[in-house]
């Protein structure tokens, strides 16, 4: 890789296009003061990136444009490009040619280009600074700023070294290293912190999820529960309604009958009861006791007519046939027939007829008074009035004979009828029996159908109250499970083997059972509302998301964590890396800055020593003794002062030179820009001078801003550069005369 050329355009006093062409190891630009030369080397650190307009002696970057004169207007741009050969790609760029182009517009804004193409700065920087092409500019150095590395402090003269050792890649992958773990451990903190606030949230909602997640499930089971048991349920309580009602047909209708039956077995008992005491019957009694009565009195009237007519034949027979009589004595005639009369009156007696005996007793009692009186007065012959008496009597007995038959007869009659009229009644009496019969056979039956529907009827009365309860469950089955609650009727019902169980097991089956099914649901139910109903749709929704998002943050925190991990391991592999390097680039360049120093000086030594300089930190108030610096340690031949503050102009001017091209030779950049650096020197040391240009000539391409004669003389391409009284500066190849003379 080579410079081949730079063109400037606008560039301050640059006004119009120059061109200028590398072809040789060293070119040299002459021309007189303020021609413009410095504004070329300026030009390279703009087209090469540099952000510092101070370091390009500008205050802003419109005074980089050419600010116009009173024969040519001000520029609105100021255009820079470098070109460099390409072919060993040393630039990171799959071209044989590489052009690097930078614009600067009066609003401040630039354009960056890499082969015509619009780029950023850092794209730019990034190129540049693995060819070793730093943008501290390590390779150009500004008129009186060869000083600049004596002058420098410990950790600016680090860097500069770090800069021309090509370390600072490394520092520049340290530093984005760093800065993106500060940025990382921010986004852990914020990462973090989310996670937290999102904790409780999430964690609350977990449990409604889980909650809602078991309540699912006492749902799903509940389900199952209540359809097997409403299942069940119904179809026992059917099946035994129907049964039930069906058995209830018969002994309803029979029980019916037999009331029915029962009533008339009753009209028939109570009519019996009625002829019992029937008026007939009372009435025909006591036409049976008159008739008696009436006979009784005939008999007893016609016995006493008989007694009398006895008395009287046997008083007359007396009397016909007079026996002599004491007086006071009763005859013995007169006697049998007292006693005769009283036997005809007494056989008439029945053994139960008290009254009749009385009436009898008493006739007896008066016929024996009259017998007795009778005794007494018979003292005269009473025949002719008996015989009178007999015949009335006899008349008299004729019709009481009459009326006794006419009694008797009645008598007869009433008791025929009564005879009847019981008969009838023993009758209606059999009937009744057999009809008492009957009733209590129907009663028994009553009272055994009655028992029988009445059993059918509490059983009923139980099976209404299961299916109020059936209904009961159903409607809390549909409030908690919805109205699929209500499709149990398509659940097949299965035993503890998961064998399908039929009706006729279902209504078979021992109520105990379903009750313990009853009970299960209720403790299933009670569960249920302790979990609540459950969670809704969105809910779940929003944990689902919650969650993703914490799994999400939570990959991103171990992402996160993992890349603080590279990123320390890379931070320490910078640092080990710019150690070394570093360490072995110090040693190196004390090397040539020694050879330099001792061939500029021709003795003495130098040397670059490493120190450890404390620095503050930005917002620590400790003091961190972190960083390492350089020192130069510098002895003059034959001389026994020391130290840089001790050297003359000229030797400051020639030791930097040395340490600059100590640096450079390390590490050679592509290229090295040198103005004036060589002003301050004498004959003698500009000879040395122009030795050591030839000889970093060898590593690096130099482009060499002077006045000197010596350092022209060792240029291959010589270029002038004059400014006109229009203020613009011009290009032109010279020849060595001509640049000569211009030195001078
Ligand atoms: P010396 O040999 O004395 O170091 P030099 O050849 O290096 O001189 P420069 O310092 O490069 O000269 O050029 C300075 C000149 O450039 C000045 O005349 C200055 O007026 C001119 N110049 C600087 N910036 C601008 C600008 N923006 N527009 C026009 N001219 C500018």
């Amino acid at each position: 890789m080579y410079l081949k050329e730079l063109t400037i355009n606008g560039f301050k006093s640059f006004a119009k296009k120059s061109e200028l062409k590398f072809t040789a190891p060293i070119t040299s630009i002459v021309g007189p003061n303020g021609s413009g030369k410095s504004n070329i080397a300026e030009s390279f650190r703009f087209v090469l990136g540099e952000q510092s307009v101070k370091s390009m002696r500008g205050k802003k970057g419109e005074d980089l444009i050419w600010g116009g004169s009173e024969k040519v207007s001000r520029g609105n741009r100021a255009s820079v490009q470098v070109i460099f050969d390409n072919k060993n790609r040393a630039l990171a760029l799959d071209f044989d040619e590489v052009k690097i182009e930078r614009t600067v517009h009066r609003d401040g804004q630039n354009e960056y280009k890499l082969n015509d193409s619009t780029v950023r700065l850092k794209d730019v920087h990034e190129l540049l600074a693995n060819a070793n092409i730093g943008s501290t500019g390590h390779h150009i150095i500004s008129q009186g700023e060869a000083d600049r590395v004596l002058a420098a402090g410990p950790k600016e003269r680090r860097e500069m070294i770090e800069d021309a050792l090509g370390l600072k890649v490394y520092q520049l992958k340290k530093h984005e290293s760093e800065r993106k773990l500060e940025k990382t451990k921010e986004n852990i903190s914020q990462v973090e912190s989310l996670r937290r606030e999102a904790a409780p949230h999430l964690r609350y909602m977990k449990k409604q999820v889980e909650k809602a997640e078991r309540s699912l499930e006492v749902q799903k089971e509940l389900k199952l529960k209540y359809a097997e048991y409403l299942k069940r349920e119904d179809t026992y309580v059917a099946f035994h309604f129907d049964r039930l009602t069906q058995e209830r047909v018969a002994p309803t209708a029979q029980l019916t009958e037999v009331k029915k039956k029962l009533e008339e077995v009753k009209t028939i008992l109570a009519k019996t009861e009625e002829v019992e005491e029937s008026a007939d019957l009372k009435s025909a009694e006591a036409t049976l006791a008159e008739a008696t009565k009436v006979r009784q009195v005939a008999e007893k009237a016609h016995s006493g007519i008989e007694g009398q007519i006895s008395f009287l034949e046997r008083r007359i027979s007396a009397a016909v046939n007079k026996p002599a009589e004491t007086d006071g004595f009763i005859k013995r005639s007169a006697l049998e027939k007292l006693v005769s009369g009283i036997e005809s009156e007494t056989t008439l007696l029945k053994d139960d007829d008290v009254s009749v005996l009385k009436n009898t007793l008493d006739e007896l009692v008066k016929k024996l008074r009259a017998f007795l009186n009778e005794g007494k007065v018979e003292q005269v012959d009473t025949t002719e009035a008996d015989k009178k008496e007999l015949s009335e009597l006899q008349s008299e007995l004729e019709k009481a004979t009459v009326a006794l038959e006419k009694a008797r007869h009645d008598e007869s009659r009433v008791q025929e009828k009564l005879a009847a009229l019981q008969t009838e009644q023993q009758a209606e009496s059999n009937k009744n029996r057999e009809a008492e019969r009957d009733m209590f056979a129907l009663i028994n039956e009553q009272r055994e159908l009655e028992l029988k529907v009445k059993n059918i009827d509490s059983e009923l009365a139980v099976l209404n109250r299961d299916r109020d309860d059936f209904k009961q469950q159903l409607q809390e089955a549909v409030t908690l499970l919805g109205q699929s609650a209500t499709d149990y009727f398509t659940y097949e019902v299965r035993d503890e083997a998961g064998q399908s169980v039929d009706e006729d097991q279902i209504v078979s089956e021992d109520r105990s059972k379903q009750k313990n099914r009853q009970f299960e649901l209720e403790k299933l139910k009670i569960r249920l509302e302790e979990l609540g109903v459950g969670a809704t749709e969105d809910l779940v929704k929003e944990y689902e998301e919650a969650k993703a998002r914490d799994e999400f943050l939570a990959k991103e925190l171990s992402d996160l964590e993992e890349s603080v991990e590279n990123l320390k391991k890379l931070i320490v592999e910078m640092d080990e890396k710019l150690h070394s390097q570093f360490s072995a680039g110090v040693e190196r360049i004390t090397k040539e800055f020694h050879s330099f120093f001792t061939l500029m000086f021709g003795g003495g030594s130098a040397a670059l020593k490493q120190v450890e300089i404390k620095v503050r930190s930005d917002d620590e108030e400790e003091e961190k003794a972190v960083q390492t610096g350089v020192e130069l340690e510098v002895s003059l031949p034959n001389k026994r002062v020391k130290g840089l503050e001790m050297l003359s102009g000229g030797e400051r001017a020639l030791t930097s030179i040395a340490l600059i091209f100590a640096m450079s030779q390390v590490n050679p950049p592509p290229f090295i820009i040198l103005d004036e650096t060589d002003a301050a020197l004498d004959e003698a040391n500009s000879r040395r001078y122009g030795d050591m240009i030839e000889a970093l000539a060898k590593k690096s391409q130099l482009v060499l801003i002077t006045h000197n004669r010596e350092t022209m003389s060792r240029a291959g391409v010589l270029y002038g550069i004059t400014m006109g009284g229009d203020g613009v500066s011009k290009t032109l190849s010279v020849q060595f005369e001509e640049a000569a003379a211009v030195a001078k």
